[in-house]
């Protein structure tokens, strides 16, 4: 490596920031060049397959000419105009298209920057709901433990309390009202007495709640855990019998990443306020999407208020709506569902490493497979094995995932399935 790379490399861990990471030890990160399809470029030469899809988002993979190609388009156009008193093509089209794909009676949407401000303007919706309704008192939040919603403060306030990195926060934070975390597996025997917990937190607590929140089916960053559909539907009971809005944080899943467009629909439920993101714009810029019934607007409206109180200056970016609109022409073109159904096939092969002493489970569903090992794994060294092996994998604590993107072919997948394999079963792994 020449003087440059080090002395930029350097300056980058002297320098920057990266997610959740040390100043003063910092570890070094990996300077990418390029990327294209599958595969990311090091300054090295060396190519990577992505098993992250960059954290749900590059759902078609890295320099997609169809995504490049509205996008240049756009920026010929028009890159970025207010949102305030003015509207434009690729906002209306998207906006447009996500009524259509979500669940029925999702009609209003409010975009918005990232997945975390997201779930903030859905938490802000659900308070001014109840505010506008004359039930002001109706202002706290309730979710399950287990859960990962961001890192801005409302949605820190109902991230996991322990597992949820932002413990530190506590005594600033508002406190959210804590249930059991679901237990039963995606594909466990179904037991009614799993939401009994569940029912009793919402029986003494809900005068005072506003919102339930729930990441439907996957519990991702706050443990990749894979709960039975049936305990969603149980929400949304819980939430009708108690009038308790159901936000449902379709972040990291939305978009078919769990085998079916939307996670919601393996319970066929319909939240009262959805959160999208990550793969909304095929990992070409932040953007979100928070999307509510009529119920929900019209109450909003309607209120001393009159009018929803939030907007950002960035709100309904056209570059990134129009990346949004040929990422989810892509999604439709290249048959997402047969793309997932073949992902998933595949992965059932980590299933292989499952009585490993140091394995404590496997799970697959749809295109994201999860190991999660008995001991937490040291992140820098299991990166620069899984590097060496030429695929891209980052894992935390106790959990090795891949989410890769849905183009991936059998014989890359097959490369990072067993790279995982291979790289668990070393013993120099281990914190
Ligand atoms: N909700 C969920 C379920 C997520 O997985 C994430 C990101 N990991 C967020 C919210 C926050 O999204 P962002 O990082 O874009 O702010």
């Amino acid at each position: 490596m020449n003087k440059k790379h080090t002395d930029d490399i350097r300056f980058d861990q002297l320098h920057i920031w990266h997610p959740y990471t040390s100043m003063t030890q910092p570890l070094p990160a990996y300077k990418v060049v390029s990327a294209e399809g599958v595969r990311i470029e090091l300054e090295s030469g060396e190519k990577l397959i992505d098993g992250m899809a960059s954290w749900w988002s590059v759902v078609h993979g890295y320099n997609h000419e169809v995504i490049n190609h509205a996008m240049h388009q756009q920026i010929d156009q028009v890159s970025h105009v207010m949102f305030g008193g003015l509207t434009h093509q690729p906002a209306i089209d998207l906006c447009r298209r996500l009524i259509d794909m979500t669940p029925a009676g999702l009609d209003k949407v409010f975009l918005a920057d990232s997945g975390s401000v997201a779930v903030e303007v859905a938490i802000k919706m659900a308070i001014q709901y109840w505010h506008s309704k004359g039930n002001a008192k109706k202002n706290k939040l309730m979710t399950v433990q287990g859960g990962y919603h961001g890192d801005t403060f409302a949605a820190m306030s109902v991230c996991d309390p322990v597992n949820g990195m932002h413990q530190l926060f506590q005594g600033f934070m508002a406190q959210a009202i804590f249930a059991p975390k679901p237990t039963l597996g995606f594909d466990q025997l179904w037991d009614a007495t799993q939401t009994d917990a569940l029912e009793q937190v919402f029986a003494e607590n809900h005068q005072h709640i506003a919102a339930f929140i729930i990441e439907p089916i996957v519990q991702g960053a706050g443990g990749m855990h894979f709960y039975h559909p049936k305990y969603l539907k149980q929400c949304r009971l819980l939430c009708d019998k108690y009038n308790v809005l159901l936000i449902a944080d379709e972040i990291a899943t939305g978009f078919g990443r769990t085998g079916k467009l939307f996670a919601c629909e393996h319970a066929h439920i319909t939240p009262d306020i959805l959160c999208l993101g990550k793969a909304l714009t095929g990992g070409y810029l932040t953007l979100a999407a928070t999307l509510c019934t009529k119920d929900v607007a019209d109450t909003i409206s309607n209120g001393e208020a009159g009018v929803f109180m939030h907007g950002p200056t960035f709100m309904g970016n056209p570059l990134a709506c129009s990346a949004a609109n040929a990422s989810l022409s892509l999604l439709a073109d290249n048959h997402w569902q047969t793309q997932i159904a073949a992902i998933e096939d595949s992965l059932q092969d980590l299933k292989s490493i499952a009585n490993h002493e140091n394995i404590a489970d496997v799970r697959v569903l749809g295109a994201i497979g999860v190991v999660e090992t008995k001991r937490a794994v040291d992140t820098a060294k299991i990166q620069a094995q899984f590097v060496k092996l030429g695929v891209w994998i980052r894992p935390f604590g106790k959990l090795v995932y891949i989410m890769p993107p849905y183009i991936i072919s059998h014989a890359d997948l097959q490369l990072l399935i067993d790279a995982i394999k291979q790289v668990l079963q070393r013993d120099d792994i281990w914190r």
